[in-house]
């Protein structure tokens, strides 16, 4: 059996191991952290995630999707809170399309099990890795731990250690090897909302909660234990900043101005805000994604977005998905190792560099446009649209959220839409009739000019 090293035991690097370990790989997965599942959980990352098509094809593909179904509540669409208290309801996608919100701890220690239980599988927690070197027969991990340092040799490395991945901060030292990293000026504190006096959920439980409020905006997901994790992002400066939040009377000031209705669900608010922290929000791009054929980066270490389409931890699981795939022309002997991860780099940067550009938009989306009257508007014309050609017309959430498409063709394909929406939108005196076919026919039309 070939041996392998998956740095960083996340999300990402648990669930490639699993892959590796099915493909008959021997797998040692080294984590800086200690084991979650003995100690105190680690913070710092948001409770719960939302996951949606991509994130499942990959679990579907390591054969754990069954195990996570049984922590997955299913979330059909956002429901918005205005100022005024008026509430609005907006599905997702088509009837029976949804996301799902897991916990992270949750579904971390699932994937870990999954990939711990399959021979040929190590674990070993309170390991940091400090970087690698090439040998002549492998890769050797540098590895910090405790009672003293390691460097086993492997025959290839995969880093899976997130945004500050060493793994790829080792590949920064070598030529022609870019690498760019960005803080939003925007942060975000994460407060629980237990359940209410009944011990049952204090909203409705099938949707995202936002209250979108221009510059900033408080989320809330649901989790199986009736709480909902409510996430108050914002910038750190400016009238609304959160550095301005100094004090219990500005945050209660803030609170009853922008969130009355949330304010009484929040019974124990300034103790919470108090106990979190203030998190930022790192974006980076890298490349390659590979060292030659011996050294890979997946998940957030090759690319670390903002978290505003709900999909760097699905992209990251896209990432396993694809590779995978890859690995099978490998198995079958028609592929080298430097030309899989060659290739892998080729079909995944440009995805990753377009959902961090779809994410950047959807946090515009979502704290601004998702209570403005004409975005509405467009969103029940799209609806209309999709339920009518639902083979001709996937509105962009839908190309992101629920299907395979790859994120730079959904892109591309999303900026063409928004073109032709926005045509349907500058003709207010005929939305009524935009049920008739022969509109539908020459807005489709306009998808593929010349066909
Ligand atoms: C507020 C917030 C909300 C989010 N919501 C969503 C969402 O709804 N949906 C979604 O898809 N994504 C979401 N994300 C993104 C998601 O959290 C990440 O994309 C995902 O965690 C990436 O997984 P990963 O395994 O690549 O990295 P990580 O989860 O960061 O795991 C990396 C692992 O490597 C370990 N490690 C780090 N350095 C070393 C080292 N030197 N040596 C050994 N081990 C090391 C770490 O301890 C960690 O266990 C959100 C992110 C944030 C911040």
């Amino acid at each position: 059996m070939a041996k392998v090293a998956v740095v960083g035991a996340g999300l990402v690097g648990s669930l490639w191991a699993k892959m590796l370990a099915n493909r008959g790989y021997e797998v040692s997965i080294y984590e800086r952290r200690s084991d979650p599942r003995v100690g105190p959980i680690h913070g710092g990352r948001s409770i719960n995630l939302a996951l949606s098509d991509r994130g499942w094809k990959a679990l579907e593909q390591a054969g754990v999707a069954e195990a996570v179904r049984t922590i997955a509540l299913p979330i059909h669409g956002r429901r918005m809170h205005a100022v005024d208290g008026t509430r609005t309801f907006q599905p997702y996608g088509l009837e029976g399309q949804c996301i799902y919100s897991v916990s992270r701890g949750g579904l971390n220690r699932i994937l870990l099990e999954a990939a711990e239980a399959m021979p040929g599988v190590s674990v070993h927690f309170n390991h940091r890795c400090e970087g690698y070197t090439h040998e002549s027969h492998g890769v050797a991990l540098h590895l910090e731990h405790e009672e003293r340092p390691a460097h086993p040799v492997f025959e290839r490395v995969f880093g899976t250690d997130g945004a500050f991945s060493a793994i790829r901060g080792q590949m920064t030292r070598q030529d022609r090897f870019n690498f760019e990293q960005t803080y939003l000026p925007h942060g975000y504190k994460e407060i629980p909302m237990l359940p209410g006096p009944d011990g049952g959920f204090q909203m409705e439980e099938d949707g995202l909660h936002i209250w979108p409020r221009g510059t900033f905006m408080l989320m809330a997901l649901p989790n199986p234990d009736k709480t909902f994790t409510c996430t108050l992002f914002g910038p750190y400066e400016g009238e609304h900043g959160l550095d301005a939040l100094t004090d219990d009377d500005k945050v209660m000031a803030f609170f009853e101005k922008h969130f009355p209705d949330v304010l009484p669900l929040l019974p124990n608010l300034l103790e919470d805000w108090n106990a979190h922290p203030v998190s930022s929000l790192v974006m980076t791009r890298c490349f390659p994604w590979n060292d030659g054929g011996r050294v890979a980066l997946m998940g957030d270490a090759a690319h670390a977005i903002v978290p505003f389409y709900g999909q760097g931890m699905n992209s990251g699981m896209e990432d396993c998905s694809v590779l995978d795939e890859l690995l099978e022309n490998l198995d079958a002997g028609s592929a080298s190792w430097d030309q899989t991860l060659q290739r892998y780099t080729a079909l995944r940067k440009p995805a990753g560099d377009a959902i961090l550009e779809l994410a950047l938009q959807n946090y515009i989306e979502m704290r601004d446009l998702t209570g403005d009257p004409q975005f509405l508007q467009q969103k029940a014309l799209e609806g209309r649209l999709q339920r009518k050609h639902p083979d001709k017309w996937l509105p962009l959430y839908s190309l992101v959220t629920f299907s395979h498409t790859p994120y730079h063709e959904a892109l591309e394909r999303g900026k063409r839409q928004q073109k032709i929406m926005e045509g349907v939108l500058a003709q207010p005196e005929r939305w009524n009739h935009f049920r008739d076919d022969a509109w539908m026919e020459e807005v489709l039309s306009q998808l593929h000019p010349g066909d």
